[in-house]
């Protein structure tokens, strides 16, 4: 279901984060050490070898991965990108929060055990039939709840409400 995996460039951060929210494999430009010059390569080269989606804001990076099938982002407002994305048949259009991917590097998140759940001191107290999963590399803790459902919310209102 989830076919691309994409790679973002340093200008689409919170698109980066949806994207994974979603559940889509989405690494960001940021695993290229800053300020090496020879950046829009180094990206072309991981989209390939990775068979990854690069988007970029960057018309020019966008032109010379055309053949890789580079898309250049047309837009700064994350719900512009997203129906850009979603016109261009890459992501579903039904905008899932999946919680199955970490927000912050991308890892595969698996379900948390115990002793993992009491450690997080920001775990919320009323566990009740939340559902707790684990970034092993980051060693951070995610729960479902109404913050999933309200983002969720927030990504489809922000769709159809600038249509
Ligand atoms: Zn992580």
């Amino acid at each position: 279901m989830l076919c691309c995996k994409f790679l973002t460039d340093r200008m689409l951060g919170t698109l980066t984060k949806y994207l994974r929210f979603m559940g889509y494999d989405t690494l960001s430009a940021d695993i290229v050490v800053p300020g090496n010059s020879r950046e829009d390569t180094v990206l072309l080269k991981i989209a390939e070898g990775e068979g990854r989606i690069l988007l970029t804001r960057d018309r020019e990076l966008a032109e010379r991965g055309e053949d890789i099938g580079a898309v250049h982002i047309k837009s700064d407002d994350i719900f512009s990108q997203l129906r850009q994305i979603i016109g261009e048949g890459l992501i579903s259009g039904d905008l899932k929060v999946r919680m199955e991917r970490c927000t912050i590097c991308n890892s595969l998140l698996r379900p948390a055990h115990p002793e993992e759940i009491e450690g997080a001191d920001y775990a919320p107290s009323g566990r009740g039939n939340l559902k707790f999963c684990w970034c092993p590399r980051c060693r951070r803790l995610y729960w479902s709840g109404t913050h999933l459902t309200n983002l969720e919310k927030k990504i489809k209102e922000g769709l159809s409400c600038r249509m």
